[in-house]
Formats: C-alpha cells, sequence, structure tokens
C-alpha cells in the first residue's frame, strides 16, 4: 500500500526552494479547488495566471486527450500539425510572422534574447550587445533571464553572472534616453510588471522606447509571458498600448495550465537563428501546441475578451467595498484580470499573511512582492464565483485585522 503524501513530504523530498501552504489541492474545476480533505477553494489565482480558461476546461480536456491517442513526441527532424497550426494562429493574430517554441517564460525570454544578441552581432559587429532591462522587472530564473531581471535577490550567490547587461528604472524616459546607445542591442520591458508588484508601464514610455530603439537600431522586446493571452482584456497587451515590438515572448498562460511557451518575432529578424543555432527538444511538441491552439481559439472571442473588461469592474468595485470598510489598501490598480492591491502603510510587507488568511477562509490569491496581493483568475470565472470569493475575502481580511488589534 502506499503511504499517504502531505505537506511533511515536501519537506522530506523536495528541495526546499519552495515553501508551500499546508492545503494541498487534488481537483480543479472552473474557478473552484478541492484540497485532499474535500474543502472547497475559489480560485482567483489562476494558478498564476495560468489557468485563463479555469480548471479542467472540458474543451481543453477533451484536445488533450484526443492529441494523447494520436501523437506526443517527435524529435525536430520532423515538424507536426499542431506546431504548424498554433504558429499559424500566433502570426495571423499578431504583428509576428515567425514563431519559436518553448517550453517556459524564462525559456522564451532565454531564446528572445540570445536572438537579439545573434541579430546584432551578424548586422553590426560584437560591440552592439548590451541588453537594456529594468528595475523590479521578471523575465525567469535561467541564469541569462535572472540576470537581466531587475530584482537582485534572483541572481545574487549565482556569480559570475552574463554581462552586457544594464538595469534602468521603469517607467523612466529620461534614464533610457541617458543610457541607450549604438551599443544596446535590446530593450527588454514587460507592459505590466507582474512579480514587482502589478506595475503597468506609461503608454509614453514605451512609445519613447520604441522610437529609442528605432533610432539606435536596437531591438524591442516585450515580455508578455504575464500579460498575454487576453490577461489584459485584449489578446497581447501591446495592442492596447498601440506600441509594436520586434519580439513578444508568451507563456503561461498559452496551455491554459499545459506548458508552453512561445517566441514571436519578424522574419528578418527571425533569420539571425540559423540552423543549430538554438533548440529545445520539448519545445513544440503536438500535446501542448494541440492544447495552446484551443485555448488561443477560446480567448481570442471578442465575448471572452470583452467579459475580462467586464470582470474587471466587478473585481475593482468589490474590493473598492472591502476597502471602504476595513482600509487595507493604499492602491488598486492593473488591467483586465491581472490585479493588484497594493497594502497601506499599517500592513506593509504582510502580504502573506493575508494571503494566508484568505486561504483558511477557502480563497486562493497570490502576492506580488512582501506589500501587494495580487488576483490573476480564471478569464471566465463565473459572477458566482467572484462574489462568494470576494465575501470570503472580505470575511477573512476582517477577522485577521480583528486578530490583529487584539495583539495590538
Ligand atoms: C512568470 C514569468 C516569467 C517566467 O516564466 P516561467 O514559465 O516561470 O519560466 C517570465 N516573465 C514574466 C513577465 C513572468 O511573469
Amino acid at each position: 500500500m502506499k503511504r499517504p503524501v502531505d505537506r511533511q513530504t515536501f519537506d522530506e523530498v523536495m528541495v526546499p526552494n519552495y515553501a508551500p501552504s499546508d492545503v494541498i489541492p487534488v481537483r480543479g474545476q472552473g474557478s473552484r479547488v478541492w484540497d485532499q480533505y474535500g474543502r472547497e477553494y475559489i480560485d482567483f489565482a489562476g494558478g498564476i495566471a495560468v489557468n485563463v480558461l479555469g480548471h479542467c476546461h472540458p474543451v481543453l480536456v477533451d484536445s488533450l486527450c484526443e492529441q494523447a491517442h494520436q501523437l506526443w513526441h517527435l524529435s525536430n527532424v520532423w515538424t507536426n500539425e499542431p506546431a504548424l497550426r498554433l504558429a499559424q494562429q500566433l502570426c495571423a493574430a499578431t504583428f509576428a510572422d515567425r514563431v519559436f517554441f518553448a517550453n517556459s517564460g524564462a525559456e522564451a525570454n532565454e531564446a528572445a534574447l540570445k536572438l537579439a544578441r545573434k541579430y546584432a552581432h551578424d548586422h553590426y559587429g560584437p560591440d552592439k550587445h548590451q541588453i537594456i532591462a529594468f528595475s523590479g522587472a521578471f523575465h525567469g530564473r535561467t541564469l541569462f533571464t535572472a540576470s537581466v531581471g531587475g530584482q537582485a535577490k534572483y541572481s545574487e550567490g549565482f556569480e559570475p553572472l552574463p554581462g552586457g547587461i544594464l538595469h534602468l528604472p521603469y517607467n523612466d524616459i529620461a534614464a533610457l534616453e541617458e543610457a541607450i546607445s549604438n551599443h544596446t542591442c535590446a530593450v527588454i520591458v514587460e507592459p505590466i510588471q507582474g512579480e514587482a508588484g502589478v506595475l503597468p508601464a506609461d503608454p509614453a514610455f514605451l512609445r519613447r522606447a520604441r522610437e529609442l530603439c528605432d533610432q539606435y537600431h536596437a531591438l524591442l522586446i516585450f515580455d508578455e509571458v504575464q500579460t498575454g493571452v487576453g490577461r489584459t482584456g485584449v489578446l497581447y497587451a501591446y495592442m492596447d498600448y498601440g506600441v509594436t515590438p520586434d519580439i513578444l515572448t508568451s507563456a503561461k498562460a498559452l496551455g491554459g495550465g499545459f506548458p508552453v511557451a512561445a517566441m514571436l518575432t519578424h522574419q528578418e529578424i527571425a533569420a539571425a537563428f540559423t540552423l543549430g543555432s538554438h533548440g529545445s527538444t520539448y519545445g513544440g511538441n503536438p500535446l501542448a501546441c494541440r492544447v495552446a491552439s484551443r485555448v488561443l481559439e477560446l480567448v481570442s472571442d471578442p465575448a471572452v475578451l470583452q467579459g475580462v473588461r467586464e470582470r474587471h469592474q466587478w473585481f475593482r468595485e468589490g474590493l473598492q467595498e472591502i476597502n471602504r470598510e476595513l482600509s487595507l489598501f493604499s492602491d488598486i490598480r492593473g488591467k483586465g484580470l491581472l490585479i493588484g492591491c497594493a497594502l497601506n502603510s499599517r500592513w506593509q510587507g504582510r502580504a502573506r499573511e493575508l494571503l494566508n488568511a484568505a486561504q483558511s477562509m477557502g480563497v486562493m490569491l497570490l502576492i506580488a512582492g512582501p506589500d501587494v496581493l495580487r488576483l490573476a483568475p480564471s478569464l471566465i470565472i463565473p459572477q458566482e464565483d467572484v462574489e462568494l470569493g470576494l465575501e470570503r475575502l472580505k470575511r477573512a481580511l476582517a477577522l485577521r485585522i480583528a486578530a490583529d488589534r487584539e495583539e495590538g
């Protein structure tokens, strides 16, 4: 007989780079999740901005099962129909006309950064290798992407780090104007910084970044790993900003919970990746691409995207009402269903504590740093679940506040 597994098992057999909750979810349907004890949770986390169509969406389950009976994997010596179809869809829906598939956001960014280096190297020589990135940015956990990311805690202790990377303050036009030069090969930016606390870019900042990149022949890379695939109420956030990048990366929501990532670009830039320059064993596998095709199809429905903007209002109003009564947030920000609630001075540094409180009342949340609660639910979360979740959240927060008063 198999021994039951629980939270303690984690400490016995897993590398301690996470500190997971005591709750172990075992099943999900739509925006509800159940744990080992059958307790129910409303999911305002969406995995981590991943499950755009909720858990176990029947259409996605069917696609996955159909493909599972057909073909799982081939080497890149052969291409496959699901990958070709997904690439066609991505090209038809965006600025891009070339696609590279990977398995995670970090890998898509790794490909984007390598492509930018290679393109600059081939066209302008080895001196044009500087990558400009922004403080607070998160681009993944490979050594290159963690070094390009703008939070030192993710690269400290892993030195020596890859060189030729410059960090500037986010949304600071003057700093970018000052720093960019003919040595810059790429500027990489999140249209909304997710991990840093749900911080949207100023439209003027992105517009100026576009102009400067054109002027200095640098490539503009948008990391849309968190903002992409309907999250902000348009298919990709760049569409709303009216600023088109040269390279865009997409992951998280793209597979609706199945691992897949894509790097999108133009043919002229893509050409710098010649035969053998880059690759991935699992990237573009038929299972992932078949599911992602369906995700893209479903999310592209104008009614779904309109629904995201509508749900943003439900959340905003509900959270504002909570705040009127409980006074926790100094700001409620974000777009579509990527929402950040910045904690006021009294609650600074205590986001994780509030996440735990919400969990014990049956709501799953995310945090974005120690000072921000983050919500990134399914794009099709039913109104009933939004209301019930917010009600539970309010009760959880009120209880936490009362306990806080008692503790003095
Ligand atoms: C999550 C995230 C990544 C990393 O994606 P992984 O799939 O974890 O490698 C990169 N960039 C942004 C903006 C993200 O939110």
